[in-house]
């Protein structure tokens, strides 16, 4: 490429030549005027146009030296003119390429900005903590001395994000963010990892004291009551810490260890808990079931439940929810409570949503080659769902399975819009534009934007189980499933029960107008070769399917 100063120059001597041109005109016209005006004066003196004439009129004629000056000012003033303009267009260029070069700097700037910074607090987040935790024992291990990594997590958020709502939630966690700030020195990183949990890295650490006075300053920071909506709200933490070396060298194994401290102070109700080794003891199946479910994803440990979902409409299958389960090597199945937070954690979600998918779809695809054509629903986490790669990686599993979407619903949490509602709006917008539909799960126990639902293209609410359950006894419950069916249809959304376990609640949810029920009743979440029987079999739900003949 030629390099800027070239291109500028060039475009300097282009500038010249053409403001040179009107100059050159202008010499031309003064020669011919002095051609025209001695060849007059030739003939006014000898009635003639001839050479000694001219060189006559020349020699005598005053008014016709100032003539001939002409062309020598125009050909001074051409030159001067023309120098100005391209110098003073070749400064403009200069100075709106600069500009336009310390704008892409601080566009690019701000994107590095966004990718390593937590939106809400801009304390540096899980990608930038772990680099800086690397750096940080690159330094410690050249000079040869120790440093310290304090995971804390607020006890109780959770209610507090429930009770006052996410916007209050969240002006905690600035609080919070803002408090610990001047807790740690220039020198240390805090960062928020998502959530409720904070992490920062002592570095340098002079002594082990160093943590324990650290450990005391959060608590002291964080102890004050904080205003929240009119009321007063304690906040406690519980903080993990371990060391480089003595309790890992590697970025990975120390914020693992930090995560058992963290925990350990969190079940024992402790403010502050440093790794050791008999904590990995006290909770040996937390620390290796991580690297044991890497493993089991890659081994095809996983297994898929369907639960069938109902239609009130047509009294058959409205779709099958798609469960996962971990059926491990020593605990046996293990319910996805007992591993998907700890995925969501430690980004093997991404991994376990991958093969969620494509083995649901596969199963899809199996029955309706026998002719059984049902729809299926996952659950998509939030990380999941704000992947911006998300959306291609399931265009691409629906084509491999040659699936319709339109027999597809993903499930997702209001958590997971309300986190990034931008980018939430336009993924489920690739979703719904490809025919997708896109379900609202655990309905009514977050914090719901109703504008901004009317705004998402959901097509289902589903109410959540706890509001379900009981709803034949507790009257409260009865309310918020009354009000979220005529909410859900004045929305223009159709809405699903789950949690039926009984002939009643059925019967109620029917009557009340629900679109779709799921829960026990009906039937557990089934293993894909007990579906067929079951559906042709003893299920009342079975008759608009088509016949299953080749089913057995
Ligand atoms: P969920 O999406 O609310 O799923 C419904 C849960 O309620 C399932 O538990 C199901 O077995 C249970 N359930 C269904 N009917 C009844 C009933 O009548 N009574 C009672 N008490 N429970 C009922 P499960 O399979 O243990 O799943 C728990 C949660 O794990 C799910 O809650 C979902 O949030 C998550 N999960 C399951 N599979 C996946 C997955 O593939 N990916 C992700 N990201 N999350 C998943
Ligand atoms: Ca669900
Ligand atoms: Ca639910």
């Amino acid at each position: 490429m030629m390099p800027i100063s070239q291109i500028l120059s060039d475009n300097v001597r282009l500038l010249k030549a053409k403001a040179a041109k009107p100059a050159i005109y202008g010499v031309t016209i003064a020669i011919g005027a002095v051609v025209i005006a001695s060849a007059l004066v030739s003939v006014i003196n000898t009635g003639e146009i001839s050479i000694n004439g001219i060189v006559h009129a020349q020699s005598s004629n005053v008014a016709l030296w100032a003539l001939d000056l002409m062309p020598f000012i125009f050909a001074f003033w051409g030159q001067y003119v023309s120098s100005l303009i391209a110098y003073e267009a070749g400064a403009m260029v200069i100075d709106q390429t600069q500009d336009l070069r310390t704008k892409t700097t601080a566009l690019e700037y701000q994107a590095m900005h966004d990718a390593t910074h937590d939106a809400l607090t801009d304390l540096p987040n899980r990608i930038l903590l772990r680099d800086r935790l690397q750096q940080a024992i690159h330094s410690a291990q050249r000079e040869d001395r120790p440093l310290a990594v304090l995971l804390l997590d607020l006890n109780r958020f959770k209610d507090i994000n429930e009770t006052l709502g996410h916007y209050q939630g969240d002006r905690l966690l600035k609080h919070v963010a803002s408090r610990l700030k001047h807790v740690v020195r220039d020198a240390d990183t805090l960062a928020r990892l998502g959530g409720d949990e904070f992490a920062i890295i002592l570095n340098p650490l002079s002594s082990l004291e160093d943590i324990h006075t650290v450990a005391n300053k959060i608590q002291k920071a964080l102890a004050p009551p904080y205003t929240l909506d009119g009321l007063n709200v304690d906040v406690q933490a519980s903080v993990g810490a371990a060391l480089y070396p003595e309790h890992g060298t590697d970025a990975d194994t120390l914020l693992q260890r930090t995560d058992v401290a963290m925990y350990a102070a969190k079940q024992e109700k402790k403010s502050f808990v440093l790794y050791s080794d008999k904590l990995d003891q006290q909770s040996p199946r937390r620390l290796t079931l991580m690297s044991e479910l890497r493993e089991g994803i890659k081994n095809n440990e996983l297994t898929l439940r369907f639960q069938p979902i109902v239609s009130n409409r047509t009294n058959g299958i409205h779709e099958v929810e798609v469960l996962v389960r971990w059926d491990h090597k020593i605990h046996g199945i293990m319910t996805p409570d007992e591993f998907i937070p700890m995925a969501e954690r430690t980004g093997l979600i991404y991994p376990i949503t991958q093969w969620v998918i494509k083995n649901a779809l596969k199963q899809q695809a199996a029955w309706r080659a026998v002719g059984l054509d049902v729809g299926i629903a996952v659950n998509i986490s939030a990380q999941t769902l704000l992947d911006p790669e998300f959306p291609d990686q399931v265009t691409g599993l629906i084509a491999a399975y040659d699936v319709s979407p339109q027999r597809i619903t993903l499930e997702i949490t209001e958590s997971s819009i309300m986190f990034d509602q931008e980018l939430a709006l336009h993924i489920l917008s690739r979703f719904a534009d490809m025919g997708v539909r896109i379900a609202i799960d655990d309905f009514g126990t977050g914090y719901s934007s109703l504008s901004y639902l009317k705004k998402l293209p959901v097509s289902h609410l589903k109410i959540d189980k706890s509001f379900v359950l009981d709803m034949l006894a507790n009257e409260n419950d009865a309310i918020i499933v009354n009000a979220t069916i005529d909410l859900g249809h004045n929305l223009g959304l159709k809405v699903i029960a789950e949690g039926v376990e009984n002939e009643e609640t059925l019967d109620r949810l029917r009557k009340r107008g629900c679109d779709a029920m799921q829960g026990y009743h009906i039937n557990y979440p089934l293993r894909a070769e007990d579906f067929a029987p079951w559906i042709y079999g003893a299920s009342q739900w079975g008759q608009n399917l088509p016949p299953g003949q080749a089913i057995n």
